[in-house]
């Protein structure tokens, strides 16, 4: 599998990268996780606008899927003329109804639809074209998701937005590149049920074994450098920032 950081701001943009979006390829196969504010424009460094196979968005936060609306048009009316075949979205309850909303202005109230092939997110475990994918239920104030992605004997852990929570643990046991949010500060925020702080994505990490861990979706008022250190005083796996474009082969 390869993981291309897209974008890994958290909350909003940052001067210097969108907010988040991971692709993840395999045997061809492009899988984009997330799509927050300024991925779409992002994206188009890596692939091109058409050559997404599926979406995966772990919950309806705006810097996790507004740049679907934009990818709406590009897919909507397409370049060259024509129809596309639907893509695969895979997103919690509702998904469609929200992003038709916050387009505001669709065609029709099944426009969205007619671009994008949504499917339900329920905790367990399915196939995303070639890869082996399981999703659990993590704890946000919207329902969230995060997943774990598996292709020749290798896994990815992605956290999504989380408070702790044993199901994240699950996902992460024994991933060999564990990408995990880390919003807060150790010491700084605590509140339960909404993010995870540097300390607690190193905790994590280091229970459930992690090959490499990757803190992301640290907001652009945060210091990113004390939130990893924090990481690494409980977590002595190899660990880093998500930076956009960044690339990993796992
Ligand atoms: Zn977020
Ligand atoms: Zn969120």
């Amino acid at each position: 599998m390869k993981l291309t950081v897209v974008g890994c701001s958290g909350s909003f943009p940052s001067a210097g990268s969108a907010c988040s979006s991971y692709l993840v390829e395999a045997d061809g196969f492009r899988l984009l996780l997330d799509m927050g504010n300024g991925a779409l424009g992002e994206l188009q460094r890596h692939v091109g606008l058409y050559d997404l196979d599926a979406i995966f968005l772990s919950h309806l936060h705006a810097d996790h899927c507004i740049d679907m609306c934009a990818y709406f048009v590009v897919r909507y009316y397409p370049h060259g003329g024509g129809h596309l075949v639907p893509l695969p979205v895979y997103g919690p309850d509702g998904t469609e109804q929200r992003l038709t909303t916050a387009h505001a202005d669709t065609p029709s109230d099944h426009a969205m639809g007619e671009v994008f092939d949504f499917h339900t997110l329920k905790p367990g475990s399915f196939e995303i074209g070639p890869f082996s994918v399981r999703t659990e239920k993590l704890r946000h104030p919207v329902e969230t998701f995060g997943i774990r992605v598996e292709h020749g004997g290798s896994a990815l852990t992605y956290s999504g937005d989380t408070g702790t929570c044993e199901a994240l643990d699950e996902l992460a046991e024994g991933a060999d590149l564990f990408l995990c949010e880390a919003s807060f500060v150790h010491g700084k925020e605590d509140i339960p049920d909404l993010h995870l702080n540097g300390r607690q994505a190193g905790e994590l990490a280091a229970r459930a074994g992690v090959g490499r861990l990757v803190l992301t979706h640290i907001p652009p008022w945060t210091d990113s450098g004390r939130n990893l250190s924090d990481a690494r005083e409980v977590f002595d796996g190899p660990s880093e920032l998500a930076v956009p474009g960044a690339v990993y082969e796992i």
